[in-house]
């Protein structure tokens, strides 16, 4: 929806019910990166109308992310420098969320936990012993934890991956 439609206060509508959703309040995001893409991003005013848009998108593992809207002079200051660029990239690819590179023969398939403390620990916890397998099936689960997290800042458009990034992936 071009920005002139919409009256001073409001940042987007929401995708769902169509609410407005002002600059600087609070509004729900999708944790799916392809429902964040520039052009067709979806924005929702709550949690149940995030809910809503699911079944459609038939995702699996997805979650409502809380988001802040921005003031409009930073809104209108990002839309001028998209603008610009837009312009002068006639050539070069427009700006646009891409999921980050998989170098897939490159990443290396390390132990990713420290051995020696696992095992302490669960020989501390339980005096029992750990089989080195384990230490594979929980390398597995990092790298695979860490996938789900880079999504998702890069959904946000983060170059670094927080806390906040696992958080949502591990409560479920
Ligand atoms: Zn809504
Ligand atoms: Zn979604």
């Amino acid at each position: 929806m071009p920005a002139e439609d919409l009256d001073d206060r409001t940042f987007k509508v929401c995708s769902t019910c169509k609410k407005p959703i002002f600059f600087e309040g609070a509004y729900y995001r999708c944790s799916v990166s392809t429902c964040n893409r520039a052009r067709v991003a979806y924005y929702f005013c709550s949690v149940p109308c995030w809910d809503a848009h699911v079944p459609e998108q038939r995702h699996r593992d997805a979650w409502a992310e809380q988001a802040q809207a921005p003031s409009r002079a930073t809104y209108l200051a990002e839309l001028a420098k998209e603008e610009s660029t837009t312009g002068a990239a006639e050539a070069a690819p427009a700006r646009r969320v891409v999921s980050p590179p998989k170098p897939e023969g490159e990443v290396p398939e390390d132990v990713l936990v420290v051995v020696s403390k696992l095992k302490a620990y669960i020989k501390a916890r339980s005096g029992m012993s750990t089989s080195d397998g384990v230490i594979e099936v929980l390398s597995d689960h990092l790298r695979r934890i860490s996938d789900q997290a880079i999504e998702n800042a890069t959904a946000a458009n983060r170059k670094t991956v927080m806390d906040r990034d696992f958080q949502g992936i591990l409560k479920r």
